[in-house]
Protein backbone atom coordinates (compact mmCIF):
# COMPACT_ATOMS: atom_id res chain seq x y z
CA UNK A 1 0.00 0.00 0.00
CA UNK A 2 2.73 2.33 0.68
CA UNK A 3 4.16 1.83 -2.25
CA UNK A 4 1.28 2.55 -4.68
CA UNK A 5 0.91 5.67 -2.28
CA UNK A 6 3.77 6.38 -3.49
CA UNK A 7 3.92 6.04 -6.89
CA UNK A 8 0.76 7.35 -7.45
CA UNK A 9 1.14 10.27 -5.45
CA UNK A 10 4.33 10.76 -8.08
CA UNK A 11 2.15 10.19 -10.78
CA UNK A 12 -0.38 12.94 -9.47
CA UNK A 13 2.40 15.41 -8.95
CA UNK A 14 3.41 14.78 -12.75
CA UNK A 15 0.43 15.28 -14.13
CA UNK A 16 -0.83 18.53 -11.96
CA UNK A 17 2.41 20.06 -13.73
CA UNK A 18 1.32 19.10 -17.27
CA UNK A 19 -2.12 20.65 -16.38
CA UNK A 20 -0.73 23.61 -15.57
CA UNK A 21 0.91 23.70 -18.63
CA UNK A 22 -2.43 22.36 -20.30
CA UNK A 23 -4.36 25.37 -18.76
CA UNK A 24 -6.73 23.04 -16.52
CA UNK A 25 -5.97 25.12 -13.20
CA UNK A 26 -8.37 23.79 -11.21
CA UNK A 27 -7.87 20.18 -11.87
CA UNK A 28 -4.25 20.80 -11.42
CA UNK A 29 -4.53 21.90 -8.23
CA UNK A 30 -7.22 18.88 -7.12
CA UNK A 31 -4.39 16.37 -8.59
CA UNK A 32 -1.70 18.26 -6.13
CA UNK A 33 -3.46 18.03 -3.40
CA UNK A 34 -4.58 14.76 -3.94
CA UNK A 35 -0.65 13.72 -4.42
CA UNK A 36 0.21 15.69 -0.95
CA UNK A 37 -2.45 13.52 0.73
CA UNK A 38 -1.04 10.02 -0.43
CA UNK A 39 2.69 10.78 -0.07
CA UNK A 40 2.26 12.05 3.23
CA UNK A 41 -0.23 8.90 3.93
CA UNK A 42 2.39 6.87 2.42
CA UNK A 43 4.53 8.01 5.56
CA UNK A 44 2.41 5.90 8.16
CA UNK A 45 0.30 3.64 6.47
CA UNK A 46 2.54 0.93 7.71
CA UNK A 47 1.24 1.90 11.75
CA UNK A 48 -2.46 2.38 11.08
CA UNK A 49 -4.97 -0.07 12.27
CA UNK A 50 -7.30 0.78 9.69
CA UNK A 51 -5.77 -0.70 6.66
CA UNK A 52 -8.63 -2.34 4.90
CA UNK A 53 -10.64 1.41 5.31
CA UNK A 54 -7.36 3.04 3.23
CA UNK A 55 -7.48 0.60 0.54
CA UNK A 56 -11.31 1.02 0.20
CA UNK A 57 -11.02 4.79 0.61
CA UNK A 58 -7.86 4.75 -1.92
CA UNK A 59 -9.87 2.48 -4.72
CA UNK A 60 -13.45 4.69 -4.70
CA UNK A 61 -11.07 7.63 -5.07
CA UNK A 62 -8.85 6.27 -7.55
CA UNK A 63 -11.58 4.95 -9.87
CA UNK A 64 -13.99 7.78 -9.83
CA UNK A 65 -10.92 9.80 -10.34
CA UNK A 66 -9.84 7.39 -13.51
CA UNK A 67 -14.09 7.74 -14.29
CA UNK A 68 -13.95 11.99 -14.05
CA UNK A 69 -10.99 12.14 -16.43
CA UNK A 70 -12.40 9.76 -19.29
CA UNK A 71 -15.58 11.79 -19.09
CA UNK A 72 -14.44 15.49 -18.59
CA UNK A 73 -14.50 17.62 -21.67
CA UNK A 74 -11.62 17.78 -23.46
CA UNK A 75 -9.99 15.56 -21.41
CA UNK A 76 -7.33 13.39 -23.28
CA UNK A 77 -8.06 10.81 -25.59
CA UNK A 78 -5.73 7.88 -23.97
CA UNK A 79 -7.36 8.64 -20.62
CA UNK A 80 -9.29 5.75 -21.27
CA UNK A 81 -6.63 3.13 -20.38
CA UNK A 82 -6.69 3.88 -16.56
CA UNK A 83 -9.99 1.91 -16.80
CA UNK A 84 -7.38 -1.21 -17.66
CA UNK A 85 -5.34 -0.23 -14.26
CA UNK A 86 -9.25 -1.10 -12.07
CA UNK A 87 -8.58 -4.93 -12.40
CA UNK A 88 -4.80 -5.01 -11.27
CA UNK A 89 -5.53 -2.78 -8.57
CA UNK A 90 -8.83 -3.80 -7.15
CA UNK A 91 -7.39 -7.99 -7.41
CA UNK A 92 -4.23 -7.37 -5.81
CA UNK A 93 -5.23 -5.37 -2.75
CA UNK A 94 -9.10 -7.13 -1.98
CA UNK A 95 -8.42 -10.86 -3.29
CA UNK A 96 -10.73 -11.99 -5.98
CA UNK A 97 -14.45 -11.27 -4.74
CA UNK A 98 -14.12 -8.01 -3.98
CA UNK A 99 -11.92 -7.28 -6.10
CA UNK A 100 -13.96 -7.98 -9.07
CA UNK A 101 -17.01 -6.63 -7.26
CA UNK A 102 -15.39 -3.00 -6.77
CA UNK A 103 -13.65 -2.92 -10.32
CA UNK A 104 -17.31 -4.65 -12.53
CA UNK A 105 -18.95 -1.32 -12.04
CA UNK A 106 -16.38 1.27 -12.51
CA UNK A 107 -15.11 -0.45 -15.62
CA UNK A 108 -18.51 -0.16 -17.39
CA UNK A 109 -18.70 2.92 -16.26
CA UNK A 110 -15.08 4.01 -17.94
CA UNK A 111 -16.59 1.53 -21.02
CA UNK A 112 -19.72 3.70 -21.11
CA UNK A 113 -18.25 7.05 -21.19
CA UNK A 114 -15.67 5.62 -23.72
CA UNK A 115 -18.27 4.58 -25.88
CA UNK A 116 -20.05 7.65 -26.43
CA UNK A 117 -17.63 9.78 -27.15
CA UNK A 118 -17.08 7.30 -29.74
CA UNK A 119 -18.54 8.62 -33.61
CA UNK A 120 -21.02 6.99 -34.37
CA UNK A 121 -20.99 2.92 -35.39
CA UNK A 122 -21.22 3.37 -39.04
CA UNK A 123 -17.76 1.81 -39.89
CA UNK A 124 -15.58 -0.95 -39.22
CA UNK A 125 -13.03 0.87 -38.48
CA UNK A 126 -15.17 2.46 -35.13
CA UNK A 127 -15.94 -0.90 -34.51
CA UNK A 128 -12.81 -1.58 -33.97
CA UNK A 129 -11.74 1.21 -32.23
CA UNK A 130 -14.32 0.55 -29.79
CA UNK A 131 -13.90 -3.52 -29.00
CA UNK A 132 -9.89 -2.96 -28.72
CA UNK A 133 -10.33 -1.89 -25.66
CA UNK A 134 -13.70 -4.03 -24.48
CA UNK A 135 -11.53 -7.31 -25.29
CA UNK A 136 -8.64 -6.05 -23.79
CA UNK A 137 -10.55 -5.22 -20.49
CA UNK A 138 -12.12 -8.54 -20.58
CA UNK A 139 -9.09 -10.43 -20.90
CA UNK A 140 -7.04 -8.63 -18.64
CA UNK A 141 -10.08 -9.22 -15.80
CA UNK A 142 -10.06 -12.59 -16.94
CA UNK A 143 -6.43 -12.95 -16.17
CA UNK A 144 -6.33 -11.29 -12.90
CA UNK A 145 -8.88 -13.75 -11.88
CA UNK A 146 -7.05 -16.92 -12.77
CA UNK A 147 -4.14 -15.77 -11.78
CA UNK A 148 -5.92 -14.80 -7.91
CA UNK A 149 -7.79 -17.61 -8.09
CA UNK A 150 -4.19 -19.77 -8.25
CA UNK A 151 -2.17 -17.62 -6.03
CA UNK A 152 -4.65 -18.01 -2.80
CA UNK A 153 -5.15 -21.58 -3.57
CA UNK A 154 -1.13 -22.03 -3.77
CA UNK A 155 -0.77 -19.51 -0.54
CA UNK A 156 -3.94 -21.79 1.37
CA UNK A 157 -2.06 -25.04 0.73
CA UNK A 158 1.01 -23.28 2.22
CA UNK A 159 -0.10 -21.98 5.26
CA UNK A 160 -1.86 -25.50 5.98
CA UNK A 161 1.83 -27.18 5.09
CA UNK A 162 3.01 -24.76 7.42
CA UNK A 163 1.18 -25.28 10.25
CA UNK A 164 0.65 -29.77 9.89
CA UNK A 165 3.30 -31.95 11.40
CA UNK A 166 4.14 -34.14 8.05
CA UNK A 167 3.89 -37.78 9.57
CA UNK A 168 0.80 -37.22 11.37
CA UNK A 169 -1.21 -35.21 9.62
CA UNK A 170 -2.10 -33.32 13.02
CA UNK A 171 -1.80 -29.58 13.22
CA UNK A 172 2.58 -28.65 14.16
CA UNK A 173 4.32 -27.30 17.57
CA UNK A 174 4.46 -23.61 15.33
CA UNK A 175 0.63 -23.84 15.22
CA UNK A 176 0.04 -25.26 18.41
CA UNK A 177 1.45 -22.45 20.29
CA UNK A 178 -0.45 -19.86 18.30
CA UNK A 179 -3.79 -21.72 19.08
CA UNK A 180 -2.73 -21.75 22.80
CA UNK A 181 -2.42 -17.93 22.68
CA UNK A 182 -5.54 -17.37 20.56
CA UNK A 183 -7.46 -19.83 22.89
CA UNK A 184 -5.85 -17.77 26.30
CA UNK A 185 -7.21 -14.63 24.85
CA UNK A 186 -10.30 -16.12 23.37
CA UNK A 187 -11.06 -18.01 26.67
CA UNK A 188 -10.33 -13.99 28.49
CA UNK A 189 -13.27 -12.63 26.81
CA UNK A 190 -15.59 -15.64 27.12
CA UNK A 191 -14.67 -16.09 30.67
CA UNK A 192 -14.06 -19.88 29.79
CA UNK A 193 -11.55 -21.92 30.84
CA UNK A 194 -9.67 -24.80 29.12
CA UNK A 195 -7.02 -28.05 29.77
CA UNK A 196 -3.39 -27.77 28.21
CA UNK A 197 -2.88 -31.58 28.26
CA UNK A 198 0.64 -32.52 27.43
CA UNK A 199 1.29 -36.67 26.54
CA UNK A 200 4.36 -38.34 25.75
CA UNK A 201 4.88 -41.99 25.06
CA UNK A 202 6.20 -44.03 27.39
CA UNK A 203 9.42 -46.15 25.99
CA UNK A 204 8.85 -44.95 22.99
CA UNK A 205 13.14 -45.44 22.19
CA UNK A 206 11.90 -49.00 22.56
CA UNK A 207 9.97 -49.35 19.66
CA UNK A 208 12.35 -48.03 17.49
CA UNK A 209 15.66 -49.93 18.92
CA UNK A 210 13.88 -52.98 18.47
CA UNK A 211 11.57 -52.77 15.46
CA UNK A 212 13.16 -49.79 13.89
CA UNK A 213 11.99 -46.50 12.95
CA UNK A 214 9.16 -47.13 10.41
CA UNK A 215 7.53 -49.20 13.11
CA UNK A 216 7.89 -46.05 15.59
CA UNK A 217 6.52 -43.64 12.64
CA UNK A 218 3.48 -46.04 11.87
CA UNK A 219 2.96 -45.78 16.34
CA UNK A 220 3.16 -41.64 16.08
CA UNK A 221 0.34 -42.27 13.48
CA UNK A 222 -1.52 -44.70 14.76
CA UNK A 223 -1.50 -42.66 18.04
CA UNK A 224 -2.20 -38.86 16.04
CA UNK A 225 -5.44 -40.89 14.77
CA UNK A 226 -6.93 -42.09 17.98
CA UNK A 227 -6.21 -38.93 19.67
CA UNK A 228 -8.28 -36.98 16.82
CA UNK A 229 -10.69 -39.74 16.68
CA UNK A 230 -12.12 -39.24 20.76
CA UNK A 231 -12.07 -35.30 20.31
CA UNK A 232 -14.68 -33.01 20.40
CA UNK A 233 -14.46 -30.22 17.26
CA UNK A 234 -13.51 -27.34 19.85
CA UNK A 235 -10.59 -29.70 20.92
CA UNK A 236 -7.34 -28.98 19.64
CA UNK A 237 -4.57 -31.87 18.88
CA UNK A 238 -1.23 -31.31 17.82
CA UNK A 239 2.43 -33.29 17.60
CA UNK A 240 4.84 -31.39 19.58
CA UNK A 241 7.92 -33.27 18.23
CA UNK A 242 9.53 -36.69 18.42
CA UNK A 243 6.94 -38.56 20.12
CA UNK A 244 4.99 -35.80 22.34
CA UNK A 245 1.38 -34.41 21.67
CA UNK A 246 -0.34 -31.38 23.10
CA UNK A 247 -4.14 -31.26 23.68
CA UNK A 248 -6.22 -28.10 24.10
CA UNK A 249 -9.30 -29.27 25.11
CA UNK A 250 -11.87 -26.35 26.07
CA UNK A 251 -14.66 -25.73 28.22
CA UNK A 252 -13.92 -28.65 30.95
CA UNK A 253 -13.52 -28.62 34.67
CA UNK A 254 -10.86 -30.72 36.36
CA UNK A 255 -13.23 -34.10 36.35
CA UNK A 256 -14.42 -33.76 32.82
CA UNK A 257 -10.51 -33.39 31.69
CA UNK A 258 -9.55 -36.44 33.54
CA UNK A 259 -12.24 -38.39 32.00
CA UNK A 260 -11.46 -37.43 28.77
CA UNK A 261 -8.08 -37.56 29.15
CA UNK A 262 -7.96 -41.17 31.12
CA UNK A 263 -10.34 -42.28 28.09
CA UNK A 264 -7.76 -41.55 25.65
CA UNK A 265 -4.85 -43.20 27.68
CA UNK A 266 -6.73 -46.72 27.89
CA UNK A 267 -7.54 -46.38 24.12
CA UNK A 268 -3.74 -45.94 23.49
CA UNK A 269 -3.01 -48.93 25.95
CA UNK A 270 -6.09 -50.90 24.12
CA UNK A 271 -5.30 -50.70 21.00
CA UNK A 272 -2.67 -52.79 19.60
CA UNK A 273 -1.11 -51.48 16.51
CA UNK A 274 -0.44 -53.89 13.42
CA UNK A 275 2.80 -53.74 11.87
CA UNK A 276 4.18 -56.28 9.74
CA UNK A 277 3.56 -60.08 11.69
CA UNK A 278 3.33 -58.54 14.82
CA UNK A 279 1.26 -56.30 17.22
CA UNK A 280 2.95 -53.01 19.06
CA UNK A 281 1.69 -51.88 22.22
CA UNK A 282 2.66 -48.77 24.02
CA UNK A 283 1.01 -46.61 26.60
CA UNK A 284 1.73 -43.02 27.46
CA UNK A 285 1.56 -40.87 30.29
CA UNK A 286 -0.27 -36.97 30.82
CA UNK A 287 -0.01 -34.14 32.38
CA UNK A 288 -2.66 -31.57 32.23
CA UNK A 289 -2.72 -28.10 33.48
CA UNK A 290 -5.78 -26.32 33.86
CA UNK A 291 -6.51 -21.99 32.36
CA UNK A 292 -6.73 -19.68 34.44
CA UNK A 293 -6.40 -22.00 37.58
CA UNK A 294 -3.02 -23.08 37.58
CA UNK A 295 -1.58 -20.59 35.28
CA UNK A 296 -2.93 -17.15 33.17
CA UNK A 297 0.66 -17.23 30.53
CA UNK A 298 0.83 -19.63 28.01
CA UNK A 299 4.73 -20.23 28.89
CA UNK A 300 3.62 -20.72 32.59
CA UNK A 301 0.92 -23.16 31.93
CA UNK A 302 2.85 -25.04 29.19
CA UNK A 303 5.38 -25.72 31.89
CA UNK A 304 2.68 -26.48 34.53
CA UNK A 305 1.41 -29.55 32.26
CA UNK A 306 5.40 -30.10 31.63
CA UNK A 307 6.09 -30.59 35.05
CA UNK A 308 3.09 -32.86 35.31
CA UNK A 309 3.91 -34.80 32.53
CA UNK A 310 7.54 -35.13 34.27
CA UNK A 311 5.82 -36.45 37.49
CA UNK A 312 3.34 -38.66 35.29
CA UNK A 313 6.62 -40.41 33.94
CA UNK A 314 8.67 -40.25 37.16
CA UNK A 315 5.02 -41.99 39.49
CA UNK A 316 5.85 -45.22 36.70
CA UNK A 317 3.92 -43.66 33.32
CA UNK A 318 1.04 -44.73 31.86
CA UNK A 319 -1.27 -42.17 34.16
CA UNK A 320 -2.39 -38.80 33.86
CA UNK A 321 -1.31 -35.80 36.77
CA UNK A 322 -3.68 -32.90 36.84
CA UNK A 323 -2.45 -31.58 39.79
CA UNK A 324 1.06 -30.96 41.51
CA UNK A 325 0.50 -32.87 45.09
CA UNK A 326 -1.20 -36.16 44.23
CA UNK A 327 -0.46 -38.73 41.36
CA UNK A 328 -3.12 -41.02 39.64
CA UNK A 329 -2.70 -45.13 39.65
CA UNK A 330 -3.03 -45.93 36.70
CA UNK A 331 -5.59 -48.58 36.00
CA UNK A 332 -2.33 -51.43 34.38
CA UNK A 333 0.76 -51.38 35.53
CA UNK A 334 3.48 -49.66 33.19
CA UNK A 335 3.89 -52.02 30.28
CA UNK A 336 5.98 -50.40 27.70
CA UNK A 337 6.09 -52.27 24.87
P1 LIG B 1 10.00 -42.03 28.20
O1 LIG B 1 9.00 -43.06 28.66
O2 LIG B 1 10.81 -41.53 29.34
O3 LIG B 1 9.35 -40.95 27.46
O4 LIG B 1 11.01 -42.80 27.26
P2 LIG B 1 11.14 -42.64 25.71
O5 LIG B 1 11.96 -43.77 25.20
O6 LIG B 1 9.80 -42.50 25.08
O7 LIG B 1 11.83 -41.23 25.55
P3 LIG B 1 13.18 -40.81 24.91
O8 LIG B 1 13.17 -39.33 24.96
O9 LIG B 1 14.32 -41.52 25.56
O10 LIG B 1 13.11 -41.30 23.43
C1 LIG B 1 12.30 -40.68 22.49
C2 LIG B 1 12.56 -41.36 21.19
O11 LIG B 1 11.67 -40.91 20.18
C3 LIG B 1 13.96 -41.12 20.66
C4 LIG B 1 13.78 -40.86 19.19
O12 LIG B 1 14.53 -41.75 18.42
C5 LIG B 1 12.33 -41.15 18.95
N1 LIG B 1 11.74 -40.29 17.93
C6 LIG B 1 11.65 -38.95 17.92
N2 LIG B 1 11.03 -38.52 16.79
C7 LIG B 1 10.73 -39.63 16.07
C8 LIG B 1 10.10 -39.84 14.80
O13 LIG B 1 9.68 -38.92 14.10
N3 LIG B 1 9.97 -41.11 14.36
C9 LIG B 1 10.43 -42.16 15.12
N4 LIG B 1 10.26 -43.39 14.63
N5 LIG B 1 11.05 -42.00 16.29
C10 LIG B 1 11.20 -40.74 16.77
MG1 LIG C 1 8.64 -40.82 25.58
MG1 LIG D 1 9.71 -37.36 24.83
Amino acid sequence: MRLIFMATGITLLVFAVLQVFNDHLPLALFELSASVVLLFSARWIEATAYLQWFVYTYLLAAFSFFLFIIAAPGSSRSAFVWVFMMPVMSYLLLGRKAGFFLAAPFMLGGGFFFYHQLAALDSARVMIDLLNPVFCGILIVLFMHLYETRRSDAQERLVLLAQTDALTGLSNRSYFQTTLSRTINEAGRSQNRFALVLMDIDHFKQVNDTLGHDAGDEVLRHIGERLSERLRNTDFVARLGGEEFGLILRDVDRAQARALVDELRQRIENHRVAYGDTHIQVTASFGVGFWPGDASRPNDLYRVADRRLYSAKHAGRNRTVDRDDAFTEPDTASKGL
